[in-house]
Order: C-alpha cells, then sequence, then structure tokens
C-alpha cells in the first residue's frame, strides 16, 4: 500500500476526513415574519388568531410564524375549493395543463431558494434537497402536465371525470416534494385541494401558494392551511371534500379510515414501512455499500421506503459489515447548508426522542451497535449515523419503523429464507435486491410483498413509475399513469 493510500485508508478508518466549509448561502431566500392561511387565491388571518413558530431543527432558531388553522379555517379552505372546482373543472384539459407546466417552470426557477428553505426548516442536507427534492417536485409538474388532456388515452372507453374537492396531508420528510406528489395528478384530473403541511415543515408549502399566484393557478384551486395534527383531523372531518390523500404514520392512517368508514369519500394511505435491502453474496460489494448507505441514511433515514433492515447471505456478512463500517466512518454529519454534508439535522426534539428510545431498545434486547466516531453539533437535534449487527426478528429494532438513521442487519442463508424474512412484518412499501443475476431479481420480486422493488439500486424515484403500499403501508399508489386514477371517478 502506497503512502497516499495509507493515509486515506487510515483518514476512512478513523472518520477524520476534513473538508472546509462550503455553506449555501442562505440569503436568497426571505421569510414573512408571520404567514397566514392561503385560501382562494389569498393570504388570510386565521379565525382562529394563533400561531405558532416553525423552528429550524439544525439551530433551534425561529424562522417564522404561521397559521394555525381551527375548524372554522378549514371549512373555508373546503368552501374555497368547492366554488374553485366549479369553474376549474370545467376549464378545457389542455389550458389546465399550461398552468401545471407553468408552475414546473417556476419551481425550476425558483429551485435555489426552495431547497435552501426547505434546508433550513426540515434540517435535509442542501445536496438533497437540491438535487433530489426539487428537481423530483418539478418533473412531477412536468409529468402530470402531460397527462391533463390525455386522460381519455389514458383509460380508453372509461370516461373519466374528476372527484371534486381533495384534502391532502403531507408529512415533514419531504414536504415540497410530497406536495408535488399530491397536488399535479389531482389538479391534472381537474380537481381543486386542500393541502395541510406537517406541523414543523410548513415553509415551503407557503412559498409554493406564492408560486401558485406567480402561475395564475385561479383562485380556489389550491388552498394551503397550516397546523398541527388537529387542522389535519379537522380536514378529515370537513362537509364537502370528495377524496383524501394522506401520507404519514401507520397510526393516524388507521385513524383517518375509522373517520371516514361510512362517508361517500375516495381514500388513498402512504403509510409507513420497514423495508428489507436483501443482499447475495454475488453482488458487486462494494456497489452495494453505496445502495445499503443511501437506503439507510438518505434524509436522516426520514423515508417511509428506507432500507432499513439488511438482510445479508450469511457467507459474506463479516465483509460487508467491515465494508460498511468503513464506509460510515467517512458520512459528514453537520449544518444541513453546507455542501458537503451527508446527514443532517433530526427533523423534531420528538423525533429524535423517538429514535433514541428505540436505539436503547435494540442495546437492551441483546443487538450490538456501532456508530463511528463523530462530533454532533452543540444546538439542535442530531443522531449519529448506527448500524447494529447480531439483530433477531423479534427485536424492536427489526420490527418498528425507526425513521432515523438507524440500519439492522440479520442474515439468510437460501433465497427462499430471505423472501421469509423479508416478508415477515406489516409493513409492504419497498425492498431492494442486490445479485448479479437479473433472473434472481425477477424471482425475488415476485415473491416479496413491497409495492416497489429495486434491482441493483435503492431510493430511485421517478414521476413516471407508481408507488405504494402492501398491507400496513397502505393502500392507492401516486405517480404514474396509475397516480391519476386515484384523483378520478369513471362515468
Ligand atoms: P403523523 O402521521 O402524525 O404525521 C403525518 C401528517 O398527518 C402530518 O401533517 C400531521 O400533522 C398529520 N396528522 C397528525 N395527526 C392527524 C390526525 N389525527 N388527522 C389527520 N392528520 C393528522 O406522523 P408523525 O409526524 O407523528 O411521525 C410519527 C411516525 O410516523 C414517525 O416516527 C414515522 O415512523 C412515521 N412517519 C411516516 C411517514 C411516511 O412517509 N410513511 C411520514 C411521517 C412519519 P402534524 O405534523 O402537524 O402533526
Amino acid at each position: 500500500m502506497g503512502a497516499v493510500e495509507k493515509k486515506r485508508s487510515t483518514l476512512a478508518a478513523t472518520g477524520a476526513w476534513e473538508y472546509a466549509p462550503a455553506p449555501e448561502s442562505r440569503d436568497i431566500v426571505s421569510f414573512e415574519e408571520r404567514y397566514g392561511l392561503f385560501i382562494g387565491g389569498e393570504e388570510v388571518s386565521p379565525r382562529s388568531r394563533t400561531w405558532f413558530p416553525t423552528i429550524s431543527p439544525a439551530t433551534e432558531e425561529p424562522l417564522a410564524e404561521v397559521a394555525q388553522a381551527g375548524p372554522k379555517d378549514v371549512a373555508l379552505a373546503v368552501d374555497a375549493a368547492r366554488e374553485g372546482f366549479e369553474a376549474w373543472s370545467a376549464w378545457k384539459p389542455s389550458e389546465r395543463a399550461k398552468v401545471l407546466f407553468r408552475i414546473a417552470r417556476i419551481l425550476q426557477e425558483r429551485a435555489r431558494e426552495l431547497a435552501v428553505a426547505e434546508s433550513l426548516d426540515g434540517g435535509k442536507p442542501i445536496k438533497e434537497s437540491r438535487d433530489v427534492d426539487l428537481p423530483l417536485a418539478a418533473a412531477h409538474f412536468f409529468y402530470y402536465a402531460g397527462w391533463a388532456d390525455k386522460l381519455e388515452y389514458a383509460f380508453p372507453g372509461r370516461r373519466p371525470r374528476p372527484l371534486g374537492v381533495a384534502a391532502q396531508i403531507v408529512p415533514w420528510n419531504f414536504p415540497l416534494l410530497m406536495l408535488a406528489w399530491k397536488i399535479a395528478p389531482a389538479l391534472a384530473c381537474g380537481n381543486t385541494v386542500v393541502l395541510k403541511p406537517a406541523e414543523t415543515t410548513p415553509l415551503t408549502a407557503l412559498l409554493f401558494a406564492d408560486v401558485c399566484r406567480q402561475a395564475q393557478v385561479p383562485p380556489g384551486v389550491v388552498n394551503i392551511v397550516t397546523g398541527d395534527g388537529s387542522t389535519g383531523a379537522h380536514l378529515v372531518r370537513a362537509e364537502g371534500i370528495d377524496k383524501v390523500a394522506f401520507t404519514g404514520s401507520t397510526e393516524v392512517g388507521k385513524a383517518i379510515q375509522r373517520e371516514l368508514a361510512g362517508r361517500d369519500i375516495a381514500l388513498t394511505l402512504e403509510l409507513g414501512g420497514k423495508a428489507a435491502n436483501i443482499v447475495f453474496d454475488d453482488c458487486a460489494l462494494d456497489q452495494a455499500v453505496e445502495g445499503i448507505v443511501n437506503g439507510i441514511y438518505f434524509n436522516q433515514g426520514h423515508v417511509c421506503c428506507a432500507g432499513s433492515r439488511l438482510l445479508v447471505q450469511e457467507s459474506i456478512h463479516d465483509q460487508l459489515v467491515r465494508k460498511l463500517k468503513r464506509r460510515m466512518a467517512t458520512l459528514r454529519v453537520g449544518d444541513p447548508l453546507d455542501k458537503n454534508t451527508d446527514i443532517g439535522a433530526i427533523n423534531s426534539k420528538a423525533q429524535l426522542d423517538r429514535i433514541t428510545e428505540l436505539v436503547e431498545a435494540g442495546t437492551e434486547e441483546g443487538a450490538e451497535i456501532y456508530q463511528p466516531p463523530c462530533r454532533l453539533p452543540e444546538k439542535g437535534w442530531w443522531f449519529a449515523p448506527t448500524v447494529f449487527t447480531g439483530v433477531a426478528q423479534s427485536h424492536r429494532i427489526a420490527r418498528e419503523e425507526i425513521f432515523g438513521p438507524v440500519l439492522s442487519v440479520l442474515t439468510f442463508r437460501t433465497p427462499d429464507e430471505a423472501v421469509e424474512k423479508a416478508n415477515n412484518t406489516m409493513y409492504g412499501l419497498s425492498a431492494g435486491v442486490w445479485t448479479e443475476k437479473g433472473s434472481r431479481i425477477l424471482w425475488m420480486a415476485d415473491r416479496l410483498r413491497a409495492g416497489v422493488v429495486w434491482g441493483n439500486t435503492f431510493n430511485r424515484f421517478d414521476p413516471a413509475s407508481p408507488f405504494g403500499g402492501y398491507k400496513e403501508s397502505g393502500f392507492g399508489r401516486e405517480g404514474g399513469r396509475h397516480g391519476l386514477e386515484a384523483y378520478l371517478r369513471f362515468a
């Protein structure tokens, strides 16, 4: 080993890679001191007369005050959406498409500003909001703009019609991207929407209200009500909605399903996951290690389809874990606005407590923990990348969604055993298979009870590709032609 290589491997092993700071400027985004609700194309003061601060999880600094929408505010937003629907659904589809194209173009033009806002409010690394969230959000609007005047071709002979007013509730892990997944297909099909962003990440949705004004979205077509979980509950209960689209925890998803029982309201649920990332002994190991890291440490592991259960073929377990630990030591945790950061801040104190509790349970139940040496900032909420080895199927860390940068490693001997272990979960959102053999990927994909199965890659998204779950990961699909169906009725 040459001197340079030796130094490199020592640095990698100790995690002592030094990078000069490369901060993205935050001057590109300016927040109002206080935001109202976006109803009927205007910013309106909440009837509730209540606001709450939204905080940067990396610094605990308050960024702005946001309205807490109460039942009257929600009713007003639904009324505005109903009124908007009369006009919007009668628009020529090609004219609706133009509005969606304009939104997509403006998202591209304002991408830097929105990416900085997303990282400030949510804590995710700027390289992810800049290179993943924003391009994909724009791509969704472009994609569904293309479908707006071709619905008859998407569903030949079925006379597609819009549903009406869609109530949409999104979580805090991909605030703007989930907004795009919800709003783009709904509008393309001629519906209007009332969207509730998560309590901890409302700012990009409020900036999106400004994008709507810029794109000349007609009044009432997009309405945004901020608030906590109670605002979401009011929205689900509101008279005058025709559809609920929810992304979030399985627990709240079940509560929404109960609430809607007996009402003639369409429902799609995209809930939690505990994906198996399955690595066979014939795979390209270094490539698999990159996929494993991307699968679980992307967005601090705040990803419903995260590859949080690593199933490794027994014969390569030790080699793979060694390589994985070496790679983990090079991950940089810290300032989300630094362009070199790999792992940003945990989204909220509540989420950090939930991760900490489950990690403690992992150690107590007897799994072996490894965290590379890394210095965590003093302010804000942080969690070091973590891997557990020696995990049993019965451990809580193998069964429950941790929603943090925590990986559990299990082993298998045969493909049948891999399938059995992968499917041994209440969830069924995604899975990954790493092997040299294409036929084995297809064999596995046939047997895995997961909505998405990635082959020799992980966490790849495309607006043309449907996404959704089996079992307690929910039902309905977002993305692709399937994503249109969730916003249409057929005459
Ligand atoms: P929630 O399911 O509570 O949040 C998702 C969205 O639903 C948010 O906008 C939330 O509002 C809203 N909401 C909360 N309660 C209600 C209700 N009763 N009726 C209607 N809407 C409601 O997730 P948490 O933020 O509490 O996270 C808890 C766990 O859920 C995480 O640890 C993770 O395991 C999982 N999760 C999974 C996600 C996924 O994409 N599959 C996304 C987020 C979380 P508000 O934020 O204002 O409370």
